[in-house]
């Protein structure tokens, strides 16, 4: 596997995890949030795959979901109506956000292919009757799988599943380390593809190839650019657009760092490894950055991403807002306060479907960064 690997699979990840499954014999298991303990599921000696729903249009999706619902969970619906995730074995739905919870509700109802499991994580994760409560919800997460898959997650599993989620993370960290130290080391769309195979590809082997690409990287640090580059910071939800690292290329910039949740916040924070297996996943969630339908102080988001900018030597920050994310739009005001406080140049894409990539996103960043 090489990165065109990788590129096929970002691309076609339902024909990767199907190919998986015949050839392994393992189970597959859907997720949608950075909120699912992902290493239970590893543990359970099952797959653990991102559902990012179709790239298409959407049908059957909107029968039951309203006009004013964003397109994450709209693509995914429509992806499990159309029978497209049919070979899941079950689907894991952490409770977020509201369109989240609601999708639990219509999937539960409408897609009857396999089992379905909520993890009701607690919102307010800065207080110990948090940690108390998290740590029933993994252990009862745990269980079910359990009895879903047919399986006993034993400790020592446990601890495997944890030292390859290190592995992975610690890789993913070296690689962005690299890339903002210096961008001409991968292009943005090298870069994307690797960041959305890791939340869909066997965890193996992901862990075995990220150590090749990172050692290729090391052995090709001398490659420079040659002309500066405007250095973006990417912030918002989910971002299923790889076009838009290559639009910012072609406008003279780079992305050198996000506070995605498909991107840095998904691989942020090692776990423990010689403690308490639940009690280590616990910790990683209650210490790591929160996204906006989490909470852990009134400021933690704004002073994360000023000093993402600060520490990478940004020169502006642009928010990626799916149209109709009520988390992600309530946490915009305050964080655009925030930067314009402290002189950091921001602008906001707000995205919707396939639909916005196009011309007009392309002129809206080259004028951003003809601004920096
Ligand atoms: S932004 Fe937050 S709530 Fe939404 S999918 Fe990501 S982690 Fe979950
Ligand atoms: S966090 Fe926003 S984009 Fe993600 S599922 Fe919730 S409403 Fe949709």
């Amino acid at each position: 596997m090489n990165l065109q690997g990788l590129h096929s699979i970002q691309n076609h990840p339902n024909k990767y995890s199907i190919r998986f499954k015949n050839e392994s014999g393992k189970k597959v298991v859907g997720y949608f949030c950075s909120y699912t303990p992902e290493e239970l599921i590893f543990a359970a000696n099952a797959l653990p795959f991102r559902i990012f729903g179709t790239r298409g249009n959407i049908n059957l999706a909107d029968i039951h979901l309203q006009a004013y619902c964003c397109s994450p969970v709209r693509n995914a619906l429509e992806d499990a109506l159309s029978g497209n995730l049919n070979f899941l074995d079950g689907v894991v739905f952490p409770h977020s956000c509201d369109s989240m919870q609601r999708l639990s509700d219509i999937w539960r109802l409408n897609v009857l292919m396999h089992f379905h499991i909520d993890v009701v994580l607690p919102v307010k994760l800065n207080t110990e009757s948090a940690r108390e409560y998290m740590i029933g919800v993994l252990n009862q997460f745990k269980h079910n799988l359990e009895k879903n898959l047919g399986v006993v997650i034993s400790e020592d599993s446990l601890r495997q599943a944890i030292s390859v989620y290190n592995q992975i993370r610690k890789s993913i960290k070296m690689i962005y380390d690299m890339r903002h130290a210096n961008p001409a080391l991968l292009t943005g769309s090298d870069f994307y593809s690797i960041v959305k195979s890791s939340m869909i590809m066997d965890r193996n082997a992901l862990a075995g190839l990220l150590r090749e690409i990172t050692a290729d990287l090391e052995s090709n640090k001398k490659i420079q650019d040659t002309i500066p580059l405007k250095r973006i910071v990417l912030t918002g939800a989910m971002c299923e657009h790889p076009e838009i690292y290559r639009i910012i290329e072609d406008g003279g910039g780079v992305v050198v760092w996000d506070d995605l949740c498909t991107g840095y916040r998904y691989f942020e924070g090692e776990l423990d490894s010689t403690g308490d297996p639940i009690s280590s996943i616990a910790e990683r969630y209650l210490t790591r950055i929160v996204c906006p339908a989490k909470h852990t102080g009134l400021s933690t988001r704004a002073e994360n991403l000023i000093d993402i900018v600060k520490s990478k030597s940004a020169d502006g920050v642009v928010f990626l807002i799916q149209k109709f994310c009520d988390p992600h739009s309530f946490d915009y005001p305050y964080l655009k306060n925030q930067l314009d406080n402290d002189g950091i140049p921001n602008t906001l894409i707000e995205m919707e479907g396939q639909a916005f990539v196009g011309e007009r996103l392309k002129t809206r960043f080259d004028a951003f960064l003809e601004m920096l």
